[in-house]
């Protein structure tokens, strides 16, 4: 089993044309990373950020995208469409989409089938709350975001890339300790174990105020295969120093 490091970058609703042609300039520069890379922009961005990176061995994704094929949804990006403009990744299910626009268990999982069809690969988000951790109900969360995946996918699980992303510790600074976050992942590792053989190949991220300090200690667990990183991605010389924590 040899799992590479995955180092995502989300931007969420952030960024111009012209810092962000900086921006990847300066992760390019600075490759290539043991680690695998990928930046996932807003949509407007993806014709730009394919100009920038393609030929380079960084990759890039959208932050979401529609649980339906194409037709009457306005506003909505289809899976095919982030196809086009040579995504590798679709995030799907971040806890901003689930709280923000309520976002079901079953709508998540429906939008990872959607991403499969398509031959891109869901980045499946889950986490706990900070009431739901304090009630002793992470283990329950995360189990039944993950299994509403499972169920939906069938077949296609080891397709997909799992991001555990403690509600609590995204954008305050506050970090899951390398020991709380493993102890998830096990879980979550266990519970692709029961789906798929291929659970030991399958990438499980860790997201929630990863910083260049914190990366290699998270990094170093045993089930923790990489990070979704929100703020540091913003700040080229932040987001070089975690992908190099990667390996
Ligand atoms: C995220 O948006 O997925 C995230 C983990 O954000 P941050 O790194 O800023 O906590």
């Amino acid at each position: 089993m040899t799992r590479r490091t995955l180092v995502v970058g989300n931007w969420k609703m952030n960024g111009t044309r012209v810092g962000n042609v900086e921006l990847l300039g300066a992760l390019r520069e600075a490759g290539p990373y043991l680690a695998e890379v990928a930046v996932c922009a807003p949509f407007p961005y993806l014709a730009d950020v394919a100009l920038s990176l393609q030929g380079g061995d960084i990759a890039w994704g959208a932050q979401d995208c529609s649980a339906h094929e194409s037709g009457a949804y306005t506003g909505e990006v289809a899976a095919s469409m982030l196809a086009e403009y040579g995504c590798r990744y679709v995030i799907v299910g971040h806890s901003e989409r689930r709280a923000y626009h309520a976002e079901s268990d079953q709508l998540v999982a429906d939008k990872a089938k959607v991403v499969i069809a398509n031959r891109l690969i869901p980045i499946v988000c889950v986490g706990e709350t900070l009431a739901e951790r304090e009630a002793g109900q992470t283990d329950a969360v995360v189990k039944r975001q993950l299994s509403a995946v499972i169920h939906t996918v069938g077949h296609c699980v080891p397709q997909i890339v799992v991001a555990y992303e403690p509600v609590w510790a995204i954008g305050t600074g506050r970090t899951a300790s390398p020991e709380q976050a493993q102890a998830v992942h096990a879980l979550l590792r266990a519970q692709l174990h029961a789906a798929t053989p291929k659970a030991p190949d399958m990438r499980i991220l860790y997201g929630g105020s990863v910083k260049a300090d914190n990366a290699a200690a998270l990094f170093a667990q045993p089930d923790i295969d990489g990070g979704l990183i929100g703020g540091a991605s913003l700040k080229a010389a932040d987001f070089v120093a975690i992908c190099r924590a990667g390996h």
